[in-house]
């Protein structure tokens, strides 16, 4: 085993850093179930405040937000209009069917985008035949897209078409911060334009765990009951909020770090005739390639990079994804440049 691990697989890898810990350390907690842990309210209270929302609720993970937000949205029996490869339907096992009973309306976006002439008849009219079109989904950064992000001017569009025509708005915005830094764009300007935004603390902003759903009052509190069934009550989580108000304090501007990295080492690997990035551009903190068959298989690749200590993510779609984060840093892309340079170069026979 390398002494370590370069982990290029994902943004949730990133470990708590020692000022992240000594936060948490040092939180003050209370019973989060009675509403009495106070570094939980002040999380909650910072982070409505940061999407121009009035109520935010702190959850475990960004799978239980966006369930708990479809749940606070529809009833069973309604159906929401969402990207054919967002992580609502491919990463969440079906909860939005199986737990809340709604059924999905699918549109393949490109990496991740949607337009509006794809939506415009997708609204079921009230009829007994139909299920009700009751929601629609974005996702921003878009994750299967490649870290793409959302054309400000399009999601204006297609949250003024959806209000229109009475559909509840919720963004999946596990990598809003990424969107916001890299765009300039606050995240409040972008969250305006739905009622619900969850949003991860244990991606790139590095907390150990944890999310949050934001919105209107009303709904934050039917999201309390569905949180509860869940098993998403947590007593003195304060520990945990206590990491995620760090990460807000300390872990955002940085953002632009990690899209540097991505930049740099997609910039590296479109010299290699061997492999084609797909997205040609990373927009974010995410870089998407193929390697040619002339080479060998993603998996192939994936364990000889894996042998030199460095990890990547193969894809279901046969691609490699790389996701630069606060534990990857400019040497480590240096390091992994050098490392394909061998592989890529060495004697077909050799390899694995
Ligand atoms: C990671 C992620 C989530 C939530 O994942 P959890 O592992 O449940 O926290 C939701 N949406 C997107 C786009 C994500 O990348």
């Amino acid at each position: 085993m390398p002494e370590r691990w370069i982990d290029f697989r994902s943004d949730t890898v990133t470990k708590p850093t020692p000022g992240m810990r000594r936060a948490m350390a040092e939180a003050e907690v209370g019973d989060d179930v009675f509403g009495e842990d106070p570094t939980v309210n002040r999380l909650q209270e910072r982070v409505a405040e940061l999407l121009g929302k009035e109520s935010a609720i702190f959850v475990p993970s960004g799978t239980m937000a966006n369930l708990v937000a479809i749940r606070t949205h529809c009833r069973p029996g309604d159906e929401m209009i969402c990207e054919a490869h967002c992580h609502l339907l491919h990463y969440e096992q079906a909860g939005y069917a199986q737990i809340a009973g709604v059924a999905a309306r699918p549109v393949e976006g490109r990496y991740g985008v949607m337009r509006l002439e794809q939506l415009e008849r997708l609204v079921r009219p009230a009829n007994a035949h139909f299920p009700q079109t009751r929601l629609i989904t974005l996702e921003n950064t878009h994750n299967r897209g490649g870290g793409t992000i959302q054309p400000y001017p399009l999601i204006e569009s297609i949250c003024q078409w959806a209000a229109q025509h009475g559909l509840r708005r919720h963004l999946d915005g596990a990598r809003l911060w990424n969107a916001a830094v890299a765009t300039g764009i606050p995240p409040a300007e972008w969250a305006k334009h739905f009622d619900t935004v969850s949003v991860c603390f244990s991606k790139g902003l590095g907390a150990p765990v944890g999310s949050a759903l934001v919105g209107p009052k009303e709904l934050i509190q039917q999201a309390h009951r569905h949180r509860k069934v869940l098993g998403g009550g947590m007593r003195q989580a304060g520990i945990l909020a206590a990491a995620a108000l760090y990460a807000l304090d300390h872990h955002i501007p940085r953002l632009a770090e990690d899209h540097a990295n991505a930049q740099r080492l997609a910039e590296a690997l479109a010299r290699f005739d061997l492999v084609e990035l797909d997205p040609p551009r990373p927009e974010t903190n995410m870089v998407f390639f193929r390697i040619s068959p002339r080479w060998g298989t993603p998996g192939q690749l994936t364990e000889a990079l894996r042998q030199q200590g460095i990890l990547v993510l193969p894809t279901p779609e046969g691609k490699i994804r790389m996701v630069t984060h606060l534990d990857v840093c400019g040497a480590d892309v240096d390091r992994f440049v050098h490392v394909m340079e061998k592989i890529l170069s060495a004697n077909r026979s050799t390899k694995i």
